[in-house]
């Protein structure tokens, strides 16, 4: 008897896996929120860390970077469609994100830069706004109150989780502000025009930028005039970005004996929890070197 017993818990715990998907854990329930690019989707994750049921996608691939220009594909439309949220940057980040509103008009989508005072470049928002921690604290307070609206029954946890991760950021904000103030007033040129908003948080002064279209060289006139401006504002480090390697950062410090430092504008990267506060980490204690 004894024997037989034991013989259907095996059973029982062979069988209670296999039938057991990720999706069905929740009394059948699934519930898929769609990113567009990695800086929300680190968000998502976090808020959305243990829900039972749910599936947090990044839509582009890790490699794709910012979505300047970007288009939407056929597979990208294949995971929209399946979609229960989509999570977007907004301030202008998703060209495209009015044209995939209007074809799922069921599919509630949020914009985590709701909100958030934007810089404004040439007349456009410039979207790179998750490079604040302040801000990307306001878009994770976004991104708990979409969740909470597309899938109420969670909402203790997606509040729980996004309390929990505000907090982790806050911790970050208090550690940079204590170690980055102190360099306000100081020269940076960077690449790409990711850094307005993380450079304002410190008090830094941009003096140039090296590259305006992402990808796209300078030419012999523009590295001429950033050279002109390297020299004029005194500036001691360029700093380049890991997604957007460029050899016009080295012929500007090889003409003016300046050092070439990486930034990371946190758009590739894992996808552990705490991805973002590793890589912003990473920027503070670059900073340090360079401008000390
Ligand atoms: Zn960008």
């Amino acid at each position: 008897m004894k024997s037989i017993s034991l013989f259907l818990i095996i059973i029982a715990a062979a069988v209670i896996p296999a039938g057991c998907s990720k999706k069905q854990s929740s009394a059948g329930r699934s519930f898929t929120a769609v990113c567009s690019f990695y800086p929300v989707y680190i968000i998502a994750k976090n808020v959305a860390d243990g829900v039972p049921g749910i599936s947090v996608k990044n839509m582009t691939p890790p490699f794709t970077g910012c979505l300047h220009d970007y288009s939407v594909t056929a597979e990208d439309m294949k995971h929209l469609e399946h979609a229960d949220l989509f999570v977007t940057n907004g301030a202008g980040m998703e060209s495209f994100l009015d044209k995939t509103a209007a074809k799922y008009p069921k599919l509630i989508t949020v914009k985590l830069a709701d909100g958030i005072e934007c810089i404004i470049d040439e007349g456009k928002p410039n979207p790179h706004v998750w490079l604040s921690v302040s801000n990307a604290i306001v878009m994770t307070g976004n991104c708990v109150k979409a969740f909470i609206e597309a899938d109420a029954s969670n909402a203790d946890t997606y509040r729980r989780n996004g309390e929990r991760y505000i907090g982790k950021l806050s911790e970050l904000k208090k550690e940079m502000d204590d170690a980055l103030k102190p360099f306000g007033g100081k020269n940076i040129v960077t690449f790409h025009e990711a850094f307005p908003y993380f450079a304002k948080e410190y008090g830094l002064v941009i003096a140039a930028v090296v590259e305006h279209e992402p990808g796209v060289e300078p030419s012999a006139k523009e590295i001429a005039q950033t050279v002109l401006t390297v020299r004029k504002s005194k500036v001691k480090a360029l700093f380049a970005e890991p997604q957007y390697p460029s050899s016009a950062a080295k012929t500007i410090a090889a003409e003016t004996g300046s050092s070439i430092f990486t930034l990371d504008p946190a758009v590739t990267g894992d996808d552990a929890l705490d991805a973002y506060i590793a890589i912003m980490r990473k920027n503070k204690e670059t900073l340090i070197q360079a401008l000390k």
